[in-house]
């Protein structure tokens, strides 16, 4: 069996940025199960994963268009430090998630002033090139649920949509 469009892949990876640090890392856990030709993981790394098989272990190198984009500097923005009332202890590094022109947005604290907020619409990894090490480490055909659905349903835990 090979991964196409359909499948439900398992596998284990470690993400590295282009200073060698880790990221993100499945190893020691669960692995990741992600079902394949849906959008449900970036696509640099997903277009690498079609034809492989269980086992099978690749390095990937994905540049930010084909991951979270490149980052627009238009997208730090001052706004009054009104709009975060009531949020306690506010701080540098805080996420927070914001409707916007574009939908649903994640923004982070990048700055505090007296009267305002400097926020970052940027994805976190936006800009950078990122390195997956994988290893394919389980597949299967995805059930008619999960393919009209584009995501996979974990068996038993109550999924009831
Ligand atoms: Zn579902």
């Amino acid at each position: 069996m090979k991964i196409s469009g359909n499948t439900v892949a398992s596998i284990h990876y470690t993400l590295k940025n282009s200073r060698g640090e880790i990221l993100d890392s499945s190893v020691g856990a669960e692995p990741l199960e992600y079902l394949h030709g849906a959008g449900n993981i970036i696509p640099g790394l997903e277009s690498e994963l079609a034809g492989k098989s269980t086992g099978d272990k690749l390095e990937v190198k994905v540049e930010p268009k084909l991951a979270y984009g490149e980052r627009h500097d238009e997208m730090v923005q001052n706004v009054p430090i009104a709009h975060f009332e009531g949020i306690e202890d506010l701080q540098v590094g805080m996420r927070f998630r914001a409707q916007s022109d574009i939908g649903e947005q994640l923004i982070t604290i990048v700055g505090i002033q007296d009267n305002e907020v400097t926020v970052d619409g940027n994805h976190p990894l936006a800009g950078e090139t990122l390195y997956f090490s994988v290893e394919v480490v389980g597949l299967r055909e995805a059930t008619a649920t999960e393919i009209e659905h584009g995501h996979i349903h974990h068996g038993g835990c109550g999924h009831n949509h």
